[in-house]
């Protein structure tokens, strides 16, 4: 059976990671997924960066989280940068906002302060032999780790990735860049 990969298109900069998909994978079937409905039959779903705060209205109103949830009980490979992260994160440092609960893990918003809007560091991360060139924009920091997750990477002591299972969250934006290095790795979980 083929890839089926869906990339979350209600906000935020889902035709980049569109891209980088089909570029390493164009054979893959690629859903921009905005119901419901449109979860079935994924093998792979990518939330992307965006604004956390409207993103989970949103999630929240069409009962789009509630299928995401269900997915992932089932197995479905979920990968956040992010903004797709905080989604993902069980709690928001400080904030009460929606949350789809897949990560065992606290974040920061805009953690790396407010002039700090955006910033390259290249990163060595479990997983990929070669480092990486890691694009933040305006990024959050997980705070607090659960027993069950993996620190992938780290700068300045920050952690940047994790890994729960068949779940990822970066912090920064593999998609801005040419290296698909990274959507390979996570395409390759099943
Ligand atoms: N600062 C945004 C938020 O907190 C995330 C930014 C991003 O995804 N690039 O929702």
């Amino acid at each position: 059976m083929g890839i089926h990969v869906g990339v979350l298109a209600v906000q935020g900069d889902f035709e980049k990671h569109i891209k980088a998909v089909r570029k390493c994978q164009p054979k893959a079937q690629i859903t921009e997924v905005r119901t419901p409905e449109q979860m079935d039959g994924l093998t792979h779903l990518i939330i992307p960066g965006g604004e956390s705060t409207t993103v989970g209205l949103l999630l929240e109103r069409y009962g789009l989280g509630e299928a995401i949830q269900n997915a992932a009980k089932a197995g479905l490979p979920i990968w956040g940068t992010c903004m797709g992260m905080i989604m993902m994160a069980s709690s928001v440092a400080g904030r009460d906002q929606y949350s789809l609960n897949l990560l065992d893990i606290t974040v920061e918003r805009n953690a790396f302060g407010a002039q700090v809007h955006s910033f390259e560091e290249e990163m060595q991360i479990t997983g990929l032999h070669e480092p990486l060139m890691a694009v933040f924009i305006r990024a959050p920091i997980v705070t607090e780790v659960g027993e069950e997750v993996e620190v992938l990477a780290t700068i300045n002591d920050k952690v940047v990735a994790v890994r729960q299972g068949n779940r990822l969250g970066t912090s920064f934006h593999p998609e801005l860049t040419d290296d698909t290095r990274l959507h390979e790795w996570f395409l390759s979980w099943s």
